[in-house]
């Protein structure tokens, strides 16, 4: 047989250099590389014993706490494959995950929805429910404290599946995708050595765990290296702040870094423990990459990745960190640009869609034969529906999802060279730009922006002049429309199908 390439396996083998504690928890608890390896294992014995075997699926849906971590790696061990989904779901949202992934066990901290869940049609039926952590005897955690914590990981091939993580589905349903053991490791080693993360590392850990961002870049690389984290339930900005001091590497995403350069609390000073600052999972803004470098004298690093692909690219450690760009391939990814109009392969700069592939790239979607026919080139190549191009240095630029390409009067609009230019204004937070139906245009450029202060006020033609002196005309907003707030979800993502419903008849006789 060859040699066992299950995550759990690889990520822990080589641990000599290893320095603790694994995790110290905000309240004050703290666990050791040794605790993480039992507790790990009294987890997977937990799992074993409720009858989970590999390749059944453990749905996950609990707020954030150190125990998922546990359940994590037990699934691992086992060969099961993890689950994990936004506490936040509706019961309605809820059902179709379970219904569509068919789990074996459903841990969840809010019990007295699964009735309501399963009197729509028996879907729980067959599925065991236990709680996370609690005091009762149906928790987890308590059946887990009374296990034996010795574990064989099991054996896994590099195409086993580890996780199946949801995509956001902002235009159609949610898509499982199917994350196997190779993905998560190649990834955590490449990250691990471009970002030089090694045993004196603590990372400071403030994104939620259901998702890629928050527990795969994290945690993999983390373990991986032998380093530490620091866990905090979520990102609030003075906790923050003051954690900065104790912590070495922080993972965001661009509002967390809106808020930090928004605190006079926020300072060269108490960055100066940081070694370096990540972010990712949705564009930052040149503008908040020159202020925080201002502040702090070190440039945030960006990255670009998403669920079905774990990490593509990132700027680069040694070298300049290019604002506005997610920076170059990792090195054992391979991307290029697509034509959007006459599908050939671009190398001369211009926008076209991000095609990638490499042993990061997940398996397809989760019982969705027919959509993995089309989301894959016939050479293996994934279709990321993201638009971009590499400048003339070899960063690559995101120009915002193919969805969101707006066509107006016949001609393409990237919003994100739009947003570049609004976003640099003073006055402005932030924007989205957005196309909206038209009579005339098919679709029209139009600007949702949020202001810096409430106190701002900004001449909405003045904004258009602005606009137009640096962009074609086609390219300027026909209207600008300015909110309190951008609806986000979770990882700082600006939801435009959200903007696009709110104001789809700004163009109509109905608005
Ligand atoms: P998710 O699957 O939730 O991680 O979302 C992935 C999507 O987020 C990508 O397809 C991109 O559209 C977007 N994204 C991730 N990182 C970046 C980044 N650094 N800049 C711009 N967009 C990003």
């Amino acid at each position: 047989m060859s040699e066992n390439k299950n995550l759990f396996f690889q990520l822990t083998k080589n641990l000599n250099n290893k320095k603790d504690p694994f995790i110290s928890n905000r309240d004050g608890t703290v666990f050791s590389y040794e605790d993480m390896i039992k507790l790990s294992g009294c987890y997977a014995n937990t799992l074993s014993n409720l009858g989970i075997q590999k390749n059944d699926r453990v749905l996950v849906q609990t707020e954030k706490q150190i125990e998922c971590i546990w359940l994590y790696l037990a699934c691992l061990r086992v060969g099961a494959i993890y689950v994990t989904i936004n506490p936040d779901y509706t019961i309605s949202e809820t059902e179709f995950f379970v219904k569509d992934s068919k789990p074996k066990l459903f841990i969840r901290s809010h019990f007295s929805k699964n009735f309501e869940i399963n009197n729509r049609g028996k879907v729980l039926d067959g599925t065991i429910i236990k709680h996370l952590q609690n005091t009762s005897a149906n928790s987890l955690s308590v059946i887990a404290s009374s296990e034996a914590c010795e574990f064989k990981t099991s054996y896994c091939t590099n195409d086993d599946i580890a996780a199946i993580l949801y995509t956001s589905g902002t235009t159609g349903r949610s898509k499982g995708a199917m994350i196997s053991h190779k993905n998560l490791f190649s990834n955590a080693k490449t990250l691990s050595h471009i970002w030089h993360i090694n045993a004196n590392d603590i990372l400071l850990h403030i994104l939620p765990i259901y998702h890629t961002h928050g527990l795969f870049v994290a945690f993999n690389s983390i373990i991986y290296s032998g380093a530490s984290v620091l866990f905090y339930k979520n990102f609030i900005v003075n906790d923050v702040i003051n954690a900065l001091a104790f912590t070495t590497i922080l993972m965001g995403v661009p509002t967390h870094y809106i808020r930090l350069i928004a605190e006079k609390k926020f300072t060269k000073q108490s960055a100066k423990n940081i070694r370096l600052f990540i972010s990712g999972s949705a564009p930052l803004s040149s503008e908040v990459h020159t202020k925080f470098k201002k502040i702090t004298n070190l440039a945030i690093l960006e990255r670009y990745g998403m669920t079905e692909t774990n990490m593509i690219t990132s700027n680069p450690y040694d070298g300049e960190r290019r604002s506005g760009t997610v920076g170059f391939p990792l090195p054992d990814v391979s991307v290029r640009i697509r034509n959007l109009e006459n599908g050939r392969i671009i190398n001369n700069g211009k926008v076209g869609i991000i095609e990638v592939k490499g042993p990061n790239v997940f398996r397809g979607y989760w019982q969705m034969d027919e959509r993995n026919e089309v989301d894959f080139q016939s050479d293996g190549f994934f279709i990321t529906g993201d638009l971009g191009f590499f400048d003339s240095a070899g960063y690559l630029n995101i120009s915002g999802r193919n969805k969101d390409l707006i066509i107006s009067g016949g001609l393409n609009i990237y919003p994100a060279e739009v947003e570049r230019i609004i976003d640099a204004l003073q006055e402005v937070n932030e924007s989205a730009v957005i196309g909206l139906p038209h009579p005339d245009f098919g679709e029209a450029v139009t600007a949702i922006i949020t202001l810096g202060d409430q106190h701002t006020t900004l001449n909405e033609q003045d904004l258009r002049n602005h606009i137009r002196d640096k962009l074609a005309g086609f390219k300027v907003p026909l209207k600008i429309k300015v909110k309190d707030s951008l609806p986000k979800n979770a990882m700082g993502k600006i939801q435009k199908n959200l903007l696009r419903t709110e104001f789809k008849d700004l163009y109509s006789n109905k608005a």
